[in-house]
């Protein structure tokens, strides 16, 4: 066995044998994870906290800028959201624009940004719809608007107007005029490992990020396999082969902690569904983000438009939505681990049957395969997307290449349905897997702040819950604070209705 140092200043708990030693692992460096690293090396006293990305770049999978819509789903104009989901969804998504304030102005500029949003409905059933939905959700989200003909050509011409004329169907938008929106949840994660480093430098705690390195193999150690005292962990390194020993491992590996899971015998009730997403550009056409109604047989499967924080001057249309037997977008190899997890059986195949049975879904499925098909993709998603812009032409249309991840969504065999949200597997004690499809990226901090509880409840550490209630939760971040700079927005989105940044960080 190779001799693998220490890491931490001190021996942690548990160390013997020359094997390194840590109080937390965690497996992956997404934006899932690296919240998890950032809460707990500033809201605890843990010694040691490491984290293994088998990449040599975080955030390189689901929470890359490119393979994720960029949005903070507050709820507000999300409209599969019943209104107690909505309630919920929003103290979590307000967790990062409360974070962004912690940060010196020009890293919360990197990572979040603001711009007008709105959801949009076309036709007089779902204008009907719309209106309706304000009438009972305004009262808690008080930044709603809503926003007639005219005032939707004022925040989005293009949306409202052809030639300069009111679009002929009926039309009728909420809209949020300022709120945080979007975020590049890479550039988060980023944020997230320099601000952890940042929490424990002059203490002598700290925190270790370890690139190039792939968990293989966890192992429970101690007298009682049901409560272990610790993990032993086998990582592959550029370097070779290494071991370290965990007192508390969380996976945050995306549709990969599934595969764990199931490797080590947990989770085996669930089956896998990734749902790939492409994208597609065009010129600058939209100052803010438009969602559009959802169909309540295929929840986020109706698309938007909105500027792309990382490419000036483009706006990004999409997402779509293909089942792809990969676990991983544009990684071939992932074939082989999508068949580990789609456990196909009986149940799995009432799942499918059913969902084929629905004709909206099933047509949908259909649809959504041909958006993959080269000359014509283009010429189908302009029929969608011309009910956000209903000027715009093939011409403007470019497929995004290389956009766009993939939705682990899993299939509860037991009860033979397709689970919508995220699933968290907590196998036994000190040791849980999650899975984190839309919207995981905006749930980040709410569910490392889950993920913390326990941690403090098992390691018996000191966890400031005061100090993460007030900075992330409430929002008022105190002294530490770094005064709010100007207002930001994706270079390249013109934006003319008021907007600021500060404290308003919610849309709530
Ligand atoms: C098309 C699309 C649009 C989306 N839009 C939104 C949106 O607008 N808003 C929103 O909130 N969410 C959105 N999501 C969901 C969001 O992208 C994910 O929920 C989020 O990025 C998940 O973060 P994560 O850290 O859990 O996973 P990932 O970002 O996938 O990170 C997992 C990491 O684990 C690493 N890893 C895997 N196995 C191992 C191993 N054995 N050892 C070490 N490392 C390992 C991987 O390399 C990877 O870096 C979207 C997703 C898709 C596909």
């Amino acid at each position: 066995m190779p001799h693998f140092p220490s890491p931490s200043p001190g021996p942690s708990p548990g160390c013997d044998g020359g094997i390194a030693c840590t109080d937390v692992l965690i497996v992956g460096g997404g934006v899932c994870g690296t919240a998890l690293l950032f809460e707990l090396a500033r809201y605890t006293d843990l010694a040691h906290v490491t984290l293994v990305e088998r990449y040599s770049q975080l955030a390189q999978v689901n929470s890359r800028a490119t393979n994720n819509s960029q949005t903070i789903h507050c709820g507000d104009i999300e409209t599969n959201y019943t209104l107690e989901k909505a309630l919920k969804v929003q103290r979590t998504a307000a967790m990062i624009g409360h974070y962004a304030t912690l940060l010196p102005p020009e890293e919360a500029d990197r990572c979040v940004f603001r711009t007008p949003k709105m959801v949009l409905a076309v036709g007089e059933r779902e204008c009907a719809f719309l209106r309706q939905r304000f009438l009972s959700f305004s009262p808690h989200f008080p930044a709603m608007e809503l926003l007639e003909k005219e005032q939707i050509a004022a925040w989005e011409p293009a949306v409202a107007l052809v030639d300069g004329q009111p679009r002929p169907e009926e039309i009728v938008a909420i809209g949020i005029r300022h709120s945080p929106t979007a975020v590049d949840y890479e550039a988060l994660a980023e944020s997230f490992v320099s601000q952890a480093h940042r929490a424990v430098a002059a203490t002598d705690r700290s925190v270790a990020v370890r690139l190039n390195t792939t968990v293989e193999r966890i192992v429970p150690e101690g007298p009682d396999p049901g409560d272990p005292a610790s993990f032993l962990v086998e990582l592959q390194g550029a370097d070779g082969p290494r071991r370290l020993r965990a007192r508390h491992v969380v996976v945050n590996a995306g549709a990969h902690s599934l595969l764990m899971a199931q490797h080590m015998g947990f989770g085996l009730q669930y089956s896998c569904l990734p749902v790939a997403g492409s994208f597609y550009f065009t010129p600058d056409l939209l100052r803010g983000k438009v969602y559009t109604v959802q169909n309540d047989k295929l929840p986020f499967a109706a698309i938007h438009g909105d500027p792309d924080v990382r490419a000036p001057g483009k706006t990004r249309f999409g997402p779509t939505a293909l089942l792809l037997p990969l676990l991983e977008r544009y990684r071939p190899a992932s074939f082989w681990e999508f068949l580990q997890v789609l456990r196909l059986d009986w149940a799995v195949l009432a799942v499918l049957w059913q969902l084929f049975g629905v004709a909206d879904i099933r047509n949908y499925i259909l649809r959504n395969l041909l958006f993959e098909v080269p000359w014509l993709r283009r010429r189908l998603f302009l029929a969608d997307a011309r009910k956000i812009v209903p000027s715009m032409q093939l011409d403007d249309l470019r497929f995004a290449e290389g956009y766009g991840g993939v939705r682990p969504q899993l299939i509860d065999k037991a009860q033979r349905r397709l689970m919508l949200g995220e699933v968290s597997i907590a196998a036994i004690p000190g040791l849980v897997f999650n899975v984190t499809p839309s919207p995981g990226g905006t749930c980040c901090l709410g569910n490392a702040a889950r993920d913390l509880e326990a941690i403090a409840a098992r390691l018996g550490c000191r966890f400031d819950h005061q100090r993460l209630e007030r900075e992330l939760v409430a929002g008022e971040p105190g002294a530490e604070a770094f005064p709010p700079g100007p207002e930001n927005r994706p270079s390249g989105a013109v934006v003319s209705v008021a907007q600021g940044r500060g404290s308003e960080a919610s849309d709530s």
